[in-house]
């Protein structure tokens, strides 16, 4: 495609603000539509469990572009409305109103993955409205019951420790965040929760929902006065019929989805090339691609995947892909050892080849190897570079 009269992008987050925005960087003047199924217009997510839990920003400060700005950008938006279904060359909106366009971009995003029965008191956190209602919670509880210790599980503990609410989390595995950071640097994040005053439980199978908490498998309850379920999300995608939504949206290097002709995806939704990437970074970095795939330019140059969390005052970091790593080589600090977290610098092997750095408080040394894992530099590389920095 070279010129398309209209380029309809469905999901008013980071990914679909991205693309329009990218679409208007490569000079593109055609007809932009924005739909998105918040009342909002698009905000930043990160924060959400992080200082806007915490109380240190009020949800204004999320906001990424006003609906004013986005007109002078000559996007049309359709905020309030959600696609519902998906036609060729054409989407239709829950007001009744179809949309026409010949590229359609996909940046819906993902629902916060529910338990079987969850009562409705049960927080989750995805969206601006699900932060604000769990803040108005840590305001006046003593105690909350965290399931799930992956990431954003981990950060809300953290938001909640530090207004001085005991928080208890429950994870399934043996260590939380080990599905993205592997079982040894799972163990250091687990290590961070508890250091932190965090009740950490892993290991732990629920069976249900009791008053006030959940029903573990030895016959036990855990509760609280507030529970959040943080257990990941589902791809966004029951209004397009055909797809696996636990999958994503299938797509080739350059973000055309498989089977659907004239259709591109792009962030939380996406799998490019079999993998689906939940980072802030990744959407932006699709979103570029797909805008000059859309106008026909050639594509930028690829990334090295990134994605942060910030957690009980320390940055916890990745750069690359850590999963099909067989090895992990440390290379900064003790951490691994037992030794003090900060500073704790490791690295992803996969058959002898860094194809992955995670680091706990350690920005700049982080910085320092996306060269080495953009071209899978050798154990031996990997170490005679940790000895110069
Ligand atoms: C609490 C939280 C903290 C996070 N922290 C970090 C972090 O520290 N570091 C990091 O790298 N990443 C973080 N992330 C992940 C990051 O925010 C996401 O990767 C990013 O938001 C993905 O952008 P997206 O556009 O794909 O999806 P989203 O930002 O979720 O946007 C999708 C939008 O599409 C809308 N939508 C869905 N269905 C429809 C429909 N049918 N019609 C119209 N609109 C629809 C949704 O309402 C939503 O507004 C965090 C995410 C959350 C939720």
């Amino acid at each position: 495609m070279t010129n398309p009269e209209h380029v309809l992008v469905v999901g008013a987050g980071l990914g679909g603000l991205r693309t329009v925005e990218q679409l208007r960087a490569t000079g593109y003047e055609g007809r932009i539509s924005l739909v998105g199924a918040e009342e909002h217009a698009p905000y930043d997510r990160p924060p959400l469990s992080k200082q806007v839990l915490t109380g240190d920003w009020e949800p204004e400060r999320t906001g990424l572009r006003t609906v004013e700005e986005l007109e002078n950008l000559g996007v049309r938006t359709h905020l309030g409305l959600r696609a519902v279904a998906l036609r060729p060359g054409e989407v239709e909106l829950s007001d009744g109103a179809t949309l026409y366009a010949d590229a359609i971009v996909v940046a819906t995003g993902l629902v916060a993955r529910r338990l079987p029965d969850q009562p409705a008191s049960v927080h989750t956190l995805r969206t601006l409205d699900d932060a604000l209602a769990l803040r108005a919670q840590l305001e006046k509880i003593g105690s909350l019951l965290v399931v799930g210790g992956g990431f954003i599980g981990a950060e809300v503990a953290s938001s909640a420790r530090s207004r001085g609410v005991e928080v208890t989390v429950l994870e399934a595995l043996p260590a939380p965040s080990s599905r993205a950071l592997g079982a040894d640097l799972g163990a250091v994040a687990g290590r961070l929760l508890t250091e932190g005053g965090v009740d950490l439980r892993t290991n732990v199978r629920i069976t249900g929902f009791v008053d006030g908490g959940v029903a573990l498998e030895d016959g036990s309850t855990v509760t609280a006065d507030a529970v959040v379920v943080g257990i990941g999300g589902v791809p966004d995608l029951d209004w397009i019929e055909g797809v696996d939504a636990s999958r994503g949206l299938l797509c080739g290097p350059s973000g055309r989805v498989e089977g659907l002709e004239g259709v591109w995806a792009v962030g939380d939704v996406a799998s490019w090339d079999g993998h689906r990437s939940e980072h802030w970074t990744s959407a932006g970095d699709q979103a570029a691609v797909v805008a000059r795939d859309i106008v026909g330019e050639e594509a930028p140059p690829a990334t090295v995947p990134y994605f942060w969390s910030d957690q009980f005052g320390l940055k916890i970091q990745l750069i690359g892909r850590p999963d099909g790593a067989d090895e992990v080589l440390p290379l900064h600090g003790t951490g691994l050892d037992g030794g003090p977290i900060k500073g704790t610098v490791a690295g992803y092997l996969a058959g002898g080849k860094l194809v992955a750095v995670a680091g706990f408080g350690a920005a700049r040394l982080i910085a320092r190897y996306r060269a080495l894992v953009a071209d899978g530099a050798d154990r031996a590389a990997a170490l005679e570079f940790a000895a110069t920095l």
